[in-house]
């Protein structure tokens, strides 16, 4: 009911703590994207309110829209030494999904001369969609390897370079990952999918640079207008899926074993300090390694398929940032430091300038932070903003975020139309699903341009630069 929000600023709402809540709820957004906002966020962001050991509020990110249990565009975070809890469904089945985007410096123009060859062997080479196999298989040895080394086990195997890490979150690899607390269904379901793209919404994406917001950030960033980009989107494949569903059952379980009173099934948590919290929090970091494992192989893929094409070509790596995870990290609140366990779940880490946190080349700009719209619209580059420590634990949006359901983007679009429709405009799509095509047609997503604008008045991350799609390989 939006008679419950009360307007901050004309980009933050807030609802006030009511029965259960312990903290407010707080919904970054202007005043058409929260006329437009599902009202199950509402519902969804004061649920999270209520659960034990919540610190600041719960937050909403303007792209949010309705999910399993925790809102996707939902940020919330605990403290472990206040009952605090961690939840498998607030950080995502696709643990770790997240976005790179990586530079190539080719003019546009260039890149048109080839984009049908180049789009013809992205897509024979990069496996996409439901039950795709990689190359790749791992044994029982490799696979535990992979999930303690991450993106660095993948640059030791070959598959990535060295300079790649420092510009990855947690320079690679994600510290505490336990192997043995992932089920052998969910390695199992690994074993042959890594360096693949998945289904649904995961892409890989060449896209030019159509404009600049900041020129010195974007100098700083290694973006110029009229030159191509190339951003890939997955996460953790099979292998976080099964330790999400896992977990989601233990810890329905696990709460009433806690006395928490659960308002809503889905938001099944356990406590920080508890077995089932730490057997959790182990293996979610494992399914961390294994999507920037994933992303870091797929990018090697690319470049080996861009070398083809443009001799040469080094496809630096600008940034690989993930958005459904749940770390601990030190923040300020009410004046004092304290250790909090950050669950973003469809939000994007947004360390802002300064940070220490950041490789020195991009201390004086603050973290990317990447965008995708859709495969018809634009995407963004952002940068963190100082101010997002205060409004978000350091977090923004992470995409235009769904304005209709899959099941009702299907119905009104059909996923040829949407391919020719998009060649005329000179994008290129290649899917081995045109149901999923309808599903993701640019129609079903909002308005993305609204959303960063929204992100950077409420000051959680500012414009660097504005991309397009040229082509777009679709899981
Ligand atoms: P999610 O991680 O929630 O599945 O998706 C993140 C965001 O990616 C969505 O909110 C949407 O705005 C964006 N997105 C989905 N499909 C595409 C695509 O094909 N290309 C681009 N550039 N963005 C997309
Ligand atoms: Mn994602
Ligand atoms: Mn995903």
């Amino acid at each position: 009911d939006p008679a419950r929000f009360t307007q901050v600023d004309p980009f933050t709402w807030r609802i006030e703590p009511t029965g259960a809540m312990r903290v407010p709820a707080i919904i970054y957004a202007d005043e058409a994207l929260i006329q437009g906002m599902d009202e199950k966020v509402h519902l969804q962001a004061s649920n999270v309110a209520s659960l034990p050991g919540i610190v600041g509020a719960s937050y909403a990110m303007p792209d949010a829209h309705w999910g399993y249990g925790f809102p996707i565009g939902g940020v919330a975070a605990f403290d472990a030494d206040h009952g605090g809890i961690v939840s498998a469904g607030g950080v995502g089945f696709d643990i770790s999904c997240g976005v790179r985007t990586m530079l190539t410096g080719i003019p546009v123009e260039d890149l048109k001369r080839v984009a049908h060859g180049l789009a013809q062997a992205l897509y024979r080479d990069i496996p996409a969609g439901v039950g795709s196999e990689s190359t790749i298989s791992l044994d029982d040895i490799e696979m535990d390897d992979m999930l303690r080394g991450g993106a660095r086990w993948a640059v030791d195997r070959g598959w990535g370079e060295e300079r790649d890490l420092e510009r990855i979150e947690e320079n690679g690899r994600m510290a505490g990952a336990r192997p043995e607390f992932v089920s052998n269904r969910a390695k199992e379901r690994q074993r042959r999918e890594m360096g693949t793209l998945g289904s649904g919404n995961h892409y890989l994406e060449v896209q030019a640079i159509d404009e600049i917001y900041d020129p010195e950030a974007a100098r700083i960033f290694g973006l110029q207008v009229g030159e191509v980009v190339v951003t890939i989107h997955c996460g953790s494949r099979g292998l976080g899926h099964q330790i999400g569903s896992d977990f989601l059952l233990e810890m329905v379980g696990a709460a009433k074993e806690a006395g928490i009173i659960l308002p809503d099934k889905e938001l099944a948590c356990a406590p920080i300090n508890s077995d089932a919290g730490r057997r959790y929090i182990g293996a979610m970091r494992a399914g961390i390694n294994c999507a920037l494992a994933n992303r870091e192989i797929l990018g090697h893929f690319t470049r080996r398929i861009f070398r083809h094409f443009f001799p040469g070509n080094e496809l630096m790596l600008l940034f690989d940032v993930s958005h459904n995870t749940c770390k601990v990290e030190e923040h300020e609140v009410d004046g004092r430091l304290r250790s909090l366990h950050v669950h973003r779940k469809g939000a994007t880490r947004a360390l802002g300038p300064g940070h220490p946190d950041l490789p020195d080349a991009l201390k004086a700009v603050g973290q990317p932070v990447l965008i995708g719209g859709s495969m018809g619209t634009n995407s963004y580059v952002l940068a963190g903003l100082a101010t997002s420590e205060e409004k978000s634990f350091s977090s923004a949006c992470h995409g235009a975020g769904r304005a209709l359901s899959r099941h009702a983007a299907a119905k009104q679009w059909g996923g040829r139309q949407v391919v020719e429709e998009l060649a005329r405009r000179g994008i290129i799509i290649c899917s081995p699903s045109m149901r999923g095509v309808a599903e993701e047609a640019p129609g079903a997503y909002k308005d993305v341009g609204a959303v960063v604008v929204a992100a950077e008045k409420a000051g959680l991350a500012r414009r660097v630069a504005k991309l397009s799609p040229l082509v777009c390989i679709k899981g």
